[in-house]
């Protein structure tokens, strides 16, 4: 059975409980073949040649290049300050309160 804690305070999330996943995934924001109005118009066709380029490629030259992906699970709590500021703008998170 998978234990699952929050990423962000280290609170216990058993089964049953409220549980939130955050997937963040950076990349080049365009690709040298790839316009922005490809990008716009076509996400899907330009991930797919994305993740074609990224087959050839070994793991540490994607480590090591534009491409990551970041998986973290959250408790509910962790999940509103997370929405509430995604890219951590505010200098102290932890002193926002919500009510649950
Ligand atoms: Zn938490």
């Amino acid at each position: 059975m998978i234990h699952y804690s929050c990423d962000l305070c280290g609170k216990d999330l058993p089964a049953g409980s409220s549980r939130y996943t955050v997937r963040i995934e950076v990349f080049a924001a365009a690709e040298a073949d790839a316009s922005e109005a490809d990008l716009l118009n076509k996400p899907d066709e330009i991930i797919q040649q994305m993740l074609e380029k990224m087959e050839q490629m070994s793991l540490k030259e994607i480590e090591d290049g534009n491409y990551r992906i970041f998986r973290y699970d959250l408790c509910r709590q962790c999940q509103l300050r997370y929405l509430a500021d995604p890219l951590s703008h505010t200098k102290d998170l932890r002193r926002m309160h919500f009510d649950n």
